[in-house]
């Protein structure tokens, strides 16, 4: 099947990085890129790729496919406009859009215009979040009723643009999108309830952080956090099923699975703890539990950018789908409106 021709808008750290490593050659062309600055426009050129002059130049040029998005947040919407009023089907990078209402009308020009929108939620390939799938369908520690997802980094916000909210700066947007996302299309059932608290303790006037706890109409309960003020970070994954428990504690995969043997003849003797003794949280006698190693991931079936391709050349269902995403902006919405603020 012929190659999709496909220009990249914004050709800074994420750009180029799909330019470097994700695009691949063998189902994509890339015909060139634009950036608004000249720095990054002379990094294409050294690159071997080609300049075009504006957007309008991209939009123009017949052998352009595809537009991918990889600007900062508030200009999605406009570029994915006008890209898909010229004809063109667009990648767009997450948060998709500043607002679910900048959502809508985008989505609505990509039906007017019959062309494929469709966001670069890459983190639903994640190995961490593959091995939280596979236990969740192979109910190694039962069924699975809470959820830990966190990131933490003690770096601060990175960059520019990520500072300023205009600009959908922020770690809702940012990495809160990731998560939410994953936990979104993991646990596939709607908020019963929701409590959230946003972090400004770095002074910026976007979060430098967040934590919420969503109780899904399903009964399960999960917890999202981002830190960028965490100089000991939580585990990147902790979860709990109804025979056990299990870890990860970072994206090497490190971790590991303590399930219930069924065996509870010997009763947990009482421990030390503090200036008192107990029981109850006694670990369980040897005989009582096992260690298993975490499965392995069932790796996806096909890249983002493969499942795109056969989108728009097989009308093939696509992997991200744009409900999907609406519904995360919605959250990330609620969260902005009820979250309570730590200074
Ligand atoms: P960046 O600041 O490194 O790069 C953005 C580039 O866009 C800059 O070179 C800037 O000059 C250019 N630009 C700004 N406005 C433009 C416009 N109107 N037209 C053309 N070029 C323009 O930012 P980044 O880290 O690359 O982030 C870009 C996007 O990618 C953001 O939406 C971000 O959330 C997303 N992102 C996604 C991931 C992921 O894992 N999916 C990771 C990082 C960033």
């Amino acid at each position: 099947m012929e190659k999709l021709g496909l220009a990249i808008v914004g050709y800074g750290g994420m750009g180029t990085y799909h330019a470097s490593t994700l695009i691949p050659e063998e189902y994509y062309d890339i015909k060139g890129i634009f950036d608004i600055a000249k720095k990054q426009q002379a990094v294409a050129e050294e690159n071997g790729l080609n300049v075009y002059e504006d957007l309008d130049a991209v939009l123009s040029d017949k052998d352009v496919e595809v537009v991918l998005i990889a600007t900062p947040n508030d200009s999605h919407k406009e570029i994915a406009i006008k890209s898909l009023e010229a004809g063109k089907n667009v990648i767009c990078e997450k948060p998709v859009m500043m607002s679910s209402s900048e959502l809508d009308e985008v989505l609505k020009v990509a039906e007017k215009t019959d062309r494929v929108f469709m966001v670069h939620q890459n983190r639903r390939w994640d190995p961490d979040f593959l091995v939280i799938r596979e236990l969740w369908d192979n109910k190694q520690i039962g069924e699975i009723f809470q959820i830990e997802s966190r990131v933490h980094g003690a770096n601060g916000i990175p960059g520019d643009w990520r500072h300023v909210k205009s600009q959908g700066g922020g770690m809702v947007l940012d990495w809160g999108v990731h998560l939410l996302d994953q936990i979104h299309t993991l646990v596939g059932s709607p908020i019963k309830s929701l409590t959230a608290d946003l972090s400004f303790v770095l002074g910026n006037e976007v979060d430098d952080g967040f934590t919420v706890t969503i109780l899904h109409e399903n009964g399960i309960k999960s917890v999202v956090e981002v830190g960028t003020t965490n100089f000991v970070k939580l585990p990147r994954w902790y979860v709990k099923g109804t025979k056990g428990t299990a870890i990860i504690h970072d994206w090497d995969l490190s971790g590991t699975a303590i399930v219930a043997t069924g065996n509870d003849a010997a009763t947990p003797a009482p421990i030390q703890a503090g200036v008192g003794l107990t029981k109850t949280m006694a670990p369980p006698s040897e005989e009582a539990t096992e260690e298993l190693p975490l499965p392995t991931p069932h790796m996806m079936n096909e890249s983002f950018y493969f499942n795109f391709f056969r989108v728009v050349r097989e009308g093939a269902e696509p992997f991200v789908k744009n409900e999907e995403v609406r519904d995360v902006m919605l959250l990330m919405e609620r969260i902005f409106e009820e979250a309570d603020i730590v200074k």
